[in-house]
């Protein structure tokens, strides 16, 4: 039988440990029947927050409890990386990452350590937050262009799921949605019930949801964090420590679909997220001490506010149409000077960066294919941090094979062919920096009229484009 739930205005302390601990071991039969009912793996939704940490550490609790001859489905923990994210916040989960994939293989799936994953997904390259605003040029996300939710966690997470749905048929997505969250929360809850199991739908085919603490309150979540040790040996005072410096105590859940709160509202997303209208969590992170996020805490009041701002951006369209446009080049190479005149100032004491070498390099080929070729990346970071961008990297095969499947991916979704746009870069490169660019102009001319004749040639069904005058 369900336990009474404890509501959040019952004080009798008491009153709340006993009901706290009857609605545990009900969470923690049901989580041993659900794993035993069938053969479908289980997916985790692991953010680092409370009610994700709370979920993984029932099911702990059970998975130890049962007998080993009945550990025999898989389970994988999925965490989300934006690539953007809080550092400070990024560099906690990491940890616990590390800690979980340790004692999950060597304790709880000791017998067959290949059950159990731990996975951290990242956007494609072609979908970071800086190939989209400092590349591409859009502007900042706001509330009526989030254009970053699903490139950056959407999708990595959904394809983890639909990879592991196609292997096994089905799969069972554990989440620490709650009930109490909101009333909106409560009706999309119920909206998804199946009848007589306690499974939901979930909007990716064959996927279904398990929601273990749907019923416990948000007090009773810290209470069974902080009462109860933590079983892959991290340490949930410093969880608390966490979101007690954020000011705040809601999370950014691992959004998976749309139906997932948006990620924006919550404390602990990206640092650059501009479509909160302030960052919270990071002022209260720098009142209580963190100084060195004051930079990143300017900067993305500094992104948030050029976003409407014409001056900072073209009056055309990425598609041509007449209107406000994406950030001009100017803007974006400003944007890139400052993030690298940041990640310079507070390397040493975050020991991370900001932007990674792939996304400088995917951003140098996305600036070449807009035609852009007023700024070279390596200059600006060879200025920028006394050092070299390493360009025999760039030039290692593998490096340009990296670069060749971006090229190759943008130029499908903008119907052109990868390898014409390969030739006209690789032209540009070996002129660039030349003062006099008549020459390369005229080269540029002479191929684009051969492929066009090559794409008549091929499609013969009357396709043609001219050139601009
Ligand atoms: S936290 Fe903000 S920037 Fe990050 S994905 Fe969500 S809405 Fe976008």
């Amino acid at each position: 039988m369900r336990p009474i739930i404890v509501q959040e205005n019952d004080n009798q302390e008491e009153v709340i440990t006993q009901r706290l601990a009857d609605l545990l071991n009900f969470s923690i039969q049901e989580i041993q029947e659900q794993y035993c009912d069938d053969t479908l793996p289980w997916v985790i939704g692991f953010s680092g927050g409370k009610d994700s940490t709370a979920v993984l550490q029932l099911v702990f609790t059970a998975i130890s409890g049962l007998p080993v001859e009945k550990r025999v489905k898989e389970i994988h923990v999925l965490s989300n990386d934006t690539l953007v994210e809080n550092p400070k916040v990024i560099e906690y989960l990491d940890r616990q990452l590390d800690l979980i994939r340790a004692t999950g293989k060597t304790r709880l799936f000791a017998h067959n350590p290949a059950l159990f994953h731990v996975v951290k997904t990242v956007p494609k390259l072609e979908d970071t937050f800086w190939l989209n605003l400092i590349g591409k040029g859009y502007p900042s996300p706001n509330r009526w262009f989030r254009w970053c939710t699903e490139r950056m966690k959407i999708n990595p997470t959904s394809d983890y799921i639909l990879k592991t749905v196609n292997k096994h048929g089905k799969a069972i997505i554990l989440l620490g949605t709650r009930k109490d969250e909101s009333a909106n929360r409560a009706a999309s809850m119920k909206q998804y019930e199946l009848e007589g199991v306690r499974l939901r739908k979930h909007t990716l085919p064959n996927a279904f949801v398990f929601a273990p603490i749907a019923d416990m309150t948000n007090k009773q979540v810290w209470a069974y964090l902080t009462q109860n040790p933590n079983p892959w040996g991290g340490d949930n005072q410093e969880l608390v420590r966490l979101y007690y410096s954020a000011f705040d105590i809601q999370e950014c859940p691992l959004v998976i679909d749309t139906t997932t709160p948006s990620c924006g509202n919550s404390r602990f997303g990206c640092w650059t997220c501009t479509v909160v209208d302030k960052d919270k969590s990071m002022t209260g992170m720098i009142l209580n001490g963190e100084e060195w996020m004051r930079p990143l805490l300017k900067f993305r009041d500094k992104l948030k506010d050029i976003r409407d701002k014409e001056e900072y951006r073209e009056k055309r369209r990425r598609s041509g149409q007449d209107g406000i446009g994406p950030f001009t080049i100017e803007t974006r190479k400003e944007i890139l000077e400052e993030l690298l005149t940041i990640q310079e100032q507070i390397y040493p004491k975050i020991q991370t960066q900001l932007i990674s070498i792939q996304e400088l390099s995917a951003i140098q080929v996305q600036w070449h294919y807009d035609g852009k070729f007023q700024y070279s990346v390596a200059e600006i970071y060879q200025r920028i941090t006394g050092r070299s961008l390493m360009l025999s990297e760039y030039s290692s095969l593998e490096r340009r094979q990296e670069e060749f499947a971006l090229l190759e991916s943008i130029s499908e979704q903008n119907d052109v062919q990868a390898n014409h746009i390969k030739e006209l870069l690789e032209l540009e490169r070996v002129n660039f920096g030349h003062l006099r660019r008549s020459t390369i102009f005229a080269n540029m001319e002479q191929k684009i009229r051969r492929f066009i004749k090559e794409n008549d040639d091929a499609t013969k069904d009357g396709f043609s484009f001219s050139l601009p005058q």
